[in-house]
């Protein structure tokens, strides 16, 4: 709809709410004034329907940066679960685990924080509301906008569109945001992001990104095991050797445990499910010894970038750049995203306050951004993990061992970058073999979603707190629907029903026609983008539904 779209002009746009774009928006309120600037204008938009409300993460929080942004970040109130004192890495087989007799130093979390970064970036966003920064909530951005070639902002979505794709009585048109300079800082898989580097051509001469899926439930226990703090990081069952992931137990305060498995997108295997990888990873006694007399308080999943150093795309534009996970700014080796995307952003306003003061937003200006991140701590810790993730295309053990060599030779490797396919290629036909000719029962094996420690797709969902305006047009786009059926099907077994954590996914047999049926439960959505990154035939494109839609996380 194009009618009456109010259009607001600020200096600085951020597209993203989460900890890269509050952090770089909390920096350049506290810089602009120092530096000659004076008030500027500020905002932040996000699509939750509060800061935090779609942000998950495992999650141990290095504080270096942090304390750079926030020295007095205690005396102000920020949510910390424990430090990490305590630690330990263990390869679990079936029934029993192994000790890893040290943690390896690129696991090293000794003095991090543990921390729920949904009740950080809502720590973050009052702070820099108190700095005079604008935080629209409840906005999705969903179209970039442009003047002659240069980014100049974006378009929030319309309000108030039925399923018809017609505008109902509450139809309210979103908003053109118009600013000298706009940050990116969606997350994993933007969908503007991708926009972005499609249409400018950002990763030309990079490696296509590579995802994990992090699939988290917050137990509050009954048997205390875990001190608040606490890390064990875990490897082996339920994945197998050529699966990438592992998982994660963290202690938090008031006797609760963050729980999560990550699984690499990169998998072979169309009749994986990572959320039932990570209902078996709950039946290990080990797991469920933490576990029992419990109950779940939360659940969510997202996506996250580990293709690493090689994998980023150019992070600047003529008026803009990339900050945080959407630029693949993660450090896989040490499982780590939330500093380096707080530094992206801080770096990103330093850069951002010189191009203000000269008036000049051109792709030249925005260039120092990209160079002084490569130079920091942070990028110099992406260079030297550079080949991390691509070692993990032969299995665990290999990689365990080359891992180790790698990081004593400081990243360098056989071949000074190895090449890596994009996620969604790596899916196997179902006819082909290779583990891939068993059914999900056989896949199952002895898994009997029990209720109390296991629980079903459905179960978790409203864990999450997700909703959706059901009379709104499906925000997951089908492109060509006769894939699903003629193709995917018989290929593949329609692997969306398993890799999505929410059962958005349905394909049901037609009464009347007797012809296969999608049936989208969008409603269900979490907004993880694994479909959008695994769909084998990248047939599936997922855009912002309604702003304020979607999960409702406190404590992810
Ligand atoms: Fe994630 Fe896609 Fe499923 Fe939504 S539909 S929960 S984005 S996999």
């Amino acid at each position: 709809m194009e009618q009456d779209r109010e259009i607001l002009d600020v200096d600085v746009l951020f597209v993203g709410g989460g900890a890269a774009c509050l952090s770089g928006a909390i920096h350049l309120a506290d810089i602009s004034a120092k530096c000659g600037l004076g008030d500027i204008s500020i905002a932040v938009l996000e699509k939750g329907s509060y800061a935090g409300a779609h942000i998950i993460s495992g999650a141990v929080m290095d504080p270096s940066v942090l304390a750079e942004l926030i020295p007095d970040f205690e005396e102000k109130g920020a949510p910390i679960e424990g430090v990490v004192k305590k630690e330990q890495v263990l390869f679990l087989t079936r029934s029993g685990k192994i000790r890893f007799p040290i943690v390896p130093p690129p696991m090293d979390n000794h003095g991090s924080l543990v921390v729920s970064i949904s009740k950080v970036t809502e720590w973050l966003a009052q702070i820099a509301e108190e700095k005079g920064v604008d935080i629209f909530t409840g906005f999705a951005a969903t179209d970039i906008l442009y003047h002659q070639g240069r980014v100049m902002g974006v378009t929030t979505g319309d309000k108030g569109i039925g399923a018809d794709g017609r505008p109902k009585a509450s139809f309210e048109p979103g908003i053109d945001l118009r600013a000298k300079v706009t940050v990116f800082g969606e997350g994993a898989r933007g969908s503007l992001t991708k926009k972005l580097i499609q249409e400018l051509h950002l990763d030309e001469g990079r490696n296509p990104q590579n995802y994990v899926v992090g699939i988290k439930e917050v137990w509050e226990t009954a048997n205390v095991m875990i001190q608040p703090g606490e890390v064990v990081h875990t490897m082996g069952f339920p994945h197998k050797n050529r699966t990438y992931g592992g998982g994660f137990i963290y202690g938090m305060d008031d006797s609760r445990i963050s729980i999560g498995l990550l699984t690499g997108l990169d998998y072979g295997d169309p009749w994986l499910d990572p959320h039932r990888e990570f209902q078996k990873f709950k039946t290990h006694p080990f797991v469920a010894s933490l576990l029992k007399d419990g109950k779940i308080l939360q659940y969510g999943a997202n996506t996250a970038p580990v293709g690493g150093y090689f994998a980023i795309p150019q992070l600047y534009f003529d008026g803009g750049v990339l900050v945080g996970d959407c630029a693949g700014l993660f450090i896989s080796q040490k499982l780590k995203g939330i500093h380096v995307a707080m530094k992206s952003g801080m770096l990103a306003a330093e850069t951002i306050c010189e191009a203000l003061l000269k008036g000049d937003f051109c792709a030249d200006r925005l260039k120092p951004y990209q160079e002084t991140l490569y130079a920091s701590e942070a990028g110099r810790a992406l260079y030297k993990s550079r080949n991390f993730h691509q070692l993990f295309r032969k299995g665990l053990y290999g990689a365990l061992l080359t891992a180790g060599i790698q990081y004593l030779l400081g990243g360098r490797i056989i071949k000074p970058r190895l090449l890596t396919q994009p996620d969604h290629s790596h899916m196997r036909p179902v006819a082909a073999g290779n583990g891939a000719s068993a059914s999900t029962d056989e896949h199952a094996g002895s898994l009997r979603y029990d209720g109390v420690t296991t629980f079903d797709k459905e179960t978790d969902v409203y864990y999450s707190g997700t909703s959706h305006e059901e009379s709104q047009p499906p925000h997951l786009k089908i492109v060509d629907l006769s894939v699903c059926y003629d193709q995917c099907l018989e290929k593949f077994q329609a692997p969306c029903q398993r890799f999505c954590p929410a059962n958005v996914y349905e394909i049901r047999t037609d009464a009347e026609t007797g012809k296969p049926a999608m049936r989208l439960n969008f409603s269900n959505c979490l907004h993880c983008k694994t479909c959008d990154v695994k769909d084998p035939y990248q047939n599936i494109v997922w855009v912002p539904p309604e702003g304020g839609d979607g999960p409702k996380y406190t404590i992810l």
